[in-house]
């Protein structure tokens, strides 16, 4: 296998590209191909048309009357055509000469003195060159990747790549190609080919290459699995009845679980007890009450003489778990340590010795908690809020950190964003799932509506009648990750107007980029209810609890992802109070936009939304595969795939029980480097 090593521009992007073994190269497919086979008559050329034609120069000039550009006139039988390059080098002018035969292709505009092409491809050839045979592939690539750079590496990745049949014929769907041949055909179409078999992704070649993706991925799930089976855990069983940490604790809650609570809290607690550690994914629609279910298995691992951390994606998230834990449990004569990244000097020291020593019994903090001078006594149990964002590669870290002793810690990760079954299925077979599918009593339902930003005014007042009855509000503006200015000039400007709409309200401010102990205060007195109104940025898109606000007003909605959206509503009617989310636009709004708004007012089911994002995202997105920067499938689509999907999901421990090494080489050959992530 030989390596491509970065040195230039290009192949540092071919890196970034994960184009890095001849197998990447070969497995990496046109996104569409260009039809350079044929050769049309200028005289047919219509507008609109991508063509290729082949005429003689007649004329070739610099104009610069008006914008400096080279243009050239060239003629087959009788016909012309203009083609124009605004930018062009010497070598280009100096080869598009009179009486120059050229083959050029390119997108034809009915041009003010007829057909024209502007900047097409062309290239001088003699008369009667031969045509290509094949349909020429066009290839995902970014900027700095040169399309002919890349279609030269990739066809001499898919040349020098070893594309044996790795698969039995009975691990096979019937009637596909070999790779090989699939690979072949996917590159370099023969000409008769219906294109749009290919480009809908329906022909065999296609078939063949998502299954393998799929049994691939499969395969890697299934061995994560029987490498688990074979990992310790500290088996957390307790005995000692009502006198544990546990019973004193439900006892001591100002509420009983519900039902769903219970169902989930029992689930959890038989995989605790076992030899083998807990892979768990517990499931919630917003406001369902996961951390009191969080907080009852950090009692199991206390019980048991053990250490418990619970991490979460933001530092206010974290403070909002710490408080509550530190409520539930210091009166129980539990010792919860806090750490943070911006937590430093003494009292970090002081807390980091409580964690080694063990006289933390739960550490609550951000993904500081994985840090390197991070040390647990005696570590049995990890908790993970929404661990979509909490990046892949914290997760593999904690794991990693935690194994000490031999042992694994049990790991529960916690998500109000529910994962639709089918990815459940296939990211997740390594991945135990409980559901809380019930809300707790005396929720009231949140009204939600769809408001023009040019009616503000009128949710002004809103705000003003809910803060003269004692409510309070929520403003978000959204985080724009490549422009934190211009995201926080939307949430200041909202400030301004909010605090000069509500003379002798307080109205406070937080956004990313302020200092956690100004955010903590400002959430604190939002949280003790001295604040009426918090205009923030998705900062407090996860896990705030005041029961008190009523009110949720998103501005720029239709820039946020919809499982968002669902989130941030369920900061509202948390108590009794009857609530409302207004949901603001910016004027045009696209149809899909609205359409995608609209769902928020059809449903306030977390699943059904999960379903319309993920039909609108791609599982891609959904995952925050982006983040990790490991796209998990490429070709397969779990939306159309799911025949496929089945029987990879049938084959794969077959195959790994029958012919171990042939799956370890479909492993490798589809994932590479990535299979470390999928079993993360
Ligand atoms: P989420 O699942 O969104 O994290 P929380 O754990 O923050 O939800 O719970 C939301 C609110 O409901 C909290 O104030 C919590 O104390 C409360 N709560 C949790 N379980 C119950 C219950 N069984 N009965 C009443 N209130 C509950
Ligand atoms: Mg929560």
């Amino acid at each position: 296998m030989s390596a491509v090593k970065a040195t230039s521009a290009p192949q540092r992007a071919m890196h970034k590209l994960g184009l890095v073994r001849d197998i990447d190269l070969a497995l990496h497919l046109p996104l569409r191909y260009e039809d350079e086979t044929r050769i049309v008559a200028i005289a047919s050329l219509r507008h609109g048309n991508t063509a290729q034609v082949e005429g003689t120069v007649q004329d070739a000039r610099v104009d610069s009357r008006s914008r400096r550009q080279l243009v050239v006139h060239i003629a087959d039988d009788g016909a012309e055509l203009v083609l124009r390059f605004l930018h062009f080098y010497p070598s280009q002018q100096k080869a598009l000469a009179p009486a120059q035969r050229v083959r050029v292709r390119g997108e034809v505009r009915g041009g003010f003195l007829g057909r024209e092409m502007v900047h097409p491809a062309f290239k001088v050839v003699a008369e009667g060159a031969p045509l290509p045979t094949q349909l020429t592939p066009v290839y995902p690539t970014s900027a700095q990747l040169p399309q002919a750079y890349l279609r030269k590496a990739v066809a001499a990745g898919l040349a020098r790549a070893l594309l044996e049949e790795l698969l039995p014929p009975a691990a096979l769907p019937p009637g596909l190609p070999t790779l090989k041949e699939a690979l072949h055909t996917l590159h370099h179409p023969p000409p008769k080919l219906a294109l749009a078999a290919l480009e809908d992704r329906s022909h065999p070649a296609w078939q063949r290459l998502k299954y393998e993706e799929l049994l691939a991925q499969q395969l890697a799930q299934a061995e994560a699995m029987r490498e688990r089976a074979l990992l310790r855990a500290p088996p957390l069983a307790t005995t000692g009845g009502r006198a544990t940490l546990h019973a004193r604790l439900l006892a001591a809650l100002p509420f009983t679980l519900t039902a769903a609570q219970r169902r989930v809290c029992t689930e959890i607690d038989a995989e605790l007890a076992r030899v083998q550690p807990m892979h768990r994914l517990l499931q919630g629609d917003v406001g369902s009450g996961k951390t009191v279910v969080a907080a009852l298995a950090a009692c199991r691992a206390i019980d048991a003489g053990w250490q418990c951390a619970l991490m979460a994606p933001t530092e206010i998230l974290a403070e909002q778990h710490f408080a509550k834990l530190v409520q539930w449990l210091a009166p129980l004569g539990v010792t919860v340590a806090w750490l943070t990244g911006s937590r430093r000097g003494k009292g970090r020291t002081k807390m980091l010795a409580q964690v080694a020593s063990g006289e933390a019994a739960l550490v609550v903090g951000t993904h500081a908690v994985i840090q390197r001078d991070v040390v647990f006594a005696r570590l049995a149990l990890a908790i993970v809020d929404e661990q979509h964002r909490f990046g892949v590669a914290q997760r593999l870290a904690l794991r990693e950190k935690l194994a000490t002793q031999a042992l694994e810690p049990h790991l529960l990760m916690m998500s109000a964003t529910p994962i639709p079954r089918t990815l459940a299925m296939t990211y997740f077979a390594d991945l135990d799932v409980s559901t809380i599918d019930e809300l707790p009593p005396g929720r009231t339902a949140i009204v939600t509506k769809l408001f023009a930003d040019t009616r503000r005014d009128a949710v002004i007042a809103r705000i003003r009648d809910e803060v003269a009855r004692g409510r309070q509000v929520y403003w978000v503006c959204p985080l724009i990750e490549e422009s934190e200015t211009l995201d926080l000039q939307d949430a200041t400007e909202a400030h301004q107007q909010l605090s000069a709409a509500l003379p002798g309200r307080s109205v406070g401010l937080v956004h990313g980029r302020m200092p956690a102990a100004e955010k903590a205060a400002a959430m604190a007195q939002f949280t003790a209810g001295t604040m009426s109104v918090l205009v923030a940025t998705t900062v407090i898109e996860v896990g705030v609890d005041v029961p008190n606000a009523s009110l949720m007003v998103v501005e720029h909605a239709e820039r946020f992802g919809l499982s968002q959206l669902h989130q941030l509503r369920g900061r509202v009617g948390r108590g009794a109070v009857a609530s409302a989310c207004v949901l603001l636009y910016s004027t045009p709004l696209g149809e899909t936009a609205r359409a995608r708004l609209k769902a928020m007012i059809e449903t306030s089911d977390g699943f059904e939304i999960a379903r319309r994002d993920l039909e609108i995202r791609g599982p891609g997105e959904f995952m925050g595969s982006r983040q990790s920067g490991a796209a998990l499938l490429r070709f397969a689509d779990l939306n159309e795939d799911g025949a496929l999907l089945e029987r990879a999901r049938r084959v794969a421990p077959r195959l790994l029980a029958e012919q171990p090494d042939a799956a370890r080489a479909q492993v490798a050959r589809w994932l590479g480097t990535r299979s470390e992530y999928l079993n993360a």
